[in-house]
């Protein structure tokens, strides 16, 4: 039970690589409440043990306040909500860049800001501050990848965004890492591989594109997330970690 006595906050945990570390993370003991902004998609959690839903929008910033301060204590936040455009500077259009930066970026932004009081203030007490986990993505400031113009430019602001907070708070109690997955395969994969015209060699340009010669699993993802969120990774602060099948080898 590595995660024993913490208060994990989860975004987007209704699918993806956001469900499987919720699930991860309640394995090992952690009290999670697992927020998406699709009440349907939280009816999966029913009956399993350490986990509270609620829904979220992340784009609500009075919303994140309200969860923030309905809770006791928070140990733990994964800020895992994210959205994926397609195409380069050519195509991008303002409206997109809009929704990524609000979805991608803001949304953290607002959740740590209302976070941090109630993060610092535990430390005060007890001398245990929290631990922020930022998703980000290996395209980023880390890789271009070809066609993911406002997405990479988004999830290099998120690593901006990762290290400014670590700088901040690292002398209390606060850590705050950022993940960089490669390509998982989540409902949000499928729904982008069957938008293409033809879906059969998407999925192989998708599985081409890994080193490995196959996607992620959300599964696979999660156990970096209870590493960050647990005191296994007490020294580690501000770091961006790559789980990307090879894709920065
Ligand atoms: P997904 O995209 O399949 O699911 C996203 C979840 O976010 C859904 O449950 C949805 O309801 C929720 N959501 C959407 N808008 C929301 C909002 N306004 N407020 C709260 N929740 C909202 O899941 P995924 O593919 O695991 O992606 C999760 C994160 O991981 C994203 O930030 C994504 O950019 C990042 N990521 C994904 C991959 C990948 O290949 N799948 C790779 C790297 C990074």
């Amino acid at each position: 039970m590595r995660l024993k006595g913490k208060t994990a906050l989860i975004t987007a945990a209704g699918q993806g690589i956001g469900q499987a570390a919720a699930l991860a993370m309640a394995a090992e003991g952690a009290v999670v409440y697992a927020t998406d902004v699709n009440a349907e998609l939280l009816k999966s959690y029913q009956g399993v043990a350490n986990v509270h839903t609620a829904v979220l929008n992340v784009l609500d910033k009075n919303a994140i306040a309200a969860q923030v301060a309905s809770m006791d204590r928070i140990d733990v936040i994964f800020n895992c909500a994210g959205f994926v455009h397609n195409g380069s500077i050519v195509e991008a259009k303002d409206e997109e860049w809009e929704f990524a930066f609000n979805l991608n970026v803001r949304s953290q932004f607002w959740m740590i800001q209302a976070a941090i009081p109630k993060m610092v203030a535990q430390f005060e007490k007890d001398g245990r501050g929290g631990s922020i986990i930022n998703m980000a993505s290996v395209c980023s400031s880390v890789k271009g990848l070809p066609n993911r113009f406002i997405y990479g430019t988004s999830k290099a602001a998120v690593i901006g965004l990762t290290k400014s907070v670590a700088a901040d708070f690292v002398r209390q109690g606060i850590r705050c890492n950022a993940i960089c997955p490669g390509t998982v395969d989540t409902p949000s994969l499928q729904d982008r591989i069957n938008s293409y015209a033809d879906p059969a060699q998407a999925r192989k340009d998708f599985i081409n594109r890994q080193p490995m010669g196959r996607l992620a699993q959300a599964a696979e993802i999660a156990p970096i997330v209870t590493f960050l969120a647990s005191d296994e990774s007490i020294f580690a602060t501000g770091n961006a970690y790559m789980v990307d099948g090879g894709m920065t080898i």
